[in-house]
């Protein structure tokens, strides 16, 4: 149970620092792709304040049940924590992690969320990053997938956004 999320029943936030980290340095390795996809559920707060706890904790129960349904056996979905969860996509560039994003929240929009009878509006906010050689730990690509998860809360949820690398600063002329 150490590795496992008690509510959703998916791999935790321990289980998932350990996959990510071996899925880097495999990647850095043998110049596989691997693209990480973060996302929170929008205004969840709203949710256990109007709805109760329980209703809170259905939707994060249907959330994992949806992730399960996507995810292909070499894939890791995990709950990090609160409403946040991710999923690490093995052999799978940001095209097509996009593509995957895609129809998980399609998904999400189709699936009746209820609780005890009573409809419940819920979005995602997503960021996807791929890993690249310019990322020297597994931290530094949950850094680029959370700036990108930011860029959409900011961009007005129920979206999803792409880290993009910033160009390195121009080298310094010398004369
Ligand atoms: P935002 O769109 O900015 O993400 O707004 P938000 O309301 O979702 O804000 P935030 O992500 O900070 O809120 C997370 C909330 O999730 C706060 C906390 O009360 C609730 N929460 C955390 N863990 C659990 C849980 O296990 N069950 C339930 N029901 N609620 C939880
Ligand atoms: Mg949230």
């Amino acid at each position: 149970m150490a590795t496992t999320d008690w509510l959703t029943e998916l791999p935790n936030r321990r289980k998932f620092d350990e996959t990510l980290s071996r899925m880097f340095h495999q990647s850095e390795r043998y110049a596989e792709e691997i693209t990480l996809v973060l996302f929170d559920i929008d205004h969840f707060k709203r949710i256990n304040d109007s709805h109760g706890h329980g209703a809170g904790d259905a939707v994060l129960r249907d959330i994992a049940t949806l992730m399960r349904l996507h995810v292909r056996k070499s894939d890791l979905p995990a709950r990090l924590g609160g409403d946040e969860f991710a999923i690490v996509l093995y052999h799978t560039n940001s095209e097509q992690a996009r593509m995957f994003v895609e129809i998980f929240l399609e998904s999400v929009r189709a699936h009746p969320f209820e609780y005890e009878g009573t409809h419940l509006n819920i979005s995602l906010s997503v960021g996807i990053a791929q890993y690249n050689h310019s990322m020297k730990a597994p931290q530094a690509l949950y850094y680029a997938a959370d700036k990108a998860l930011y860029q959409a809360k900011n961009g007005g949820r129920d979206c999803c956004s792409l880290f993009l690398e910033v160009p390195h600063a121009q080298e310094r002329m010398t004369s």
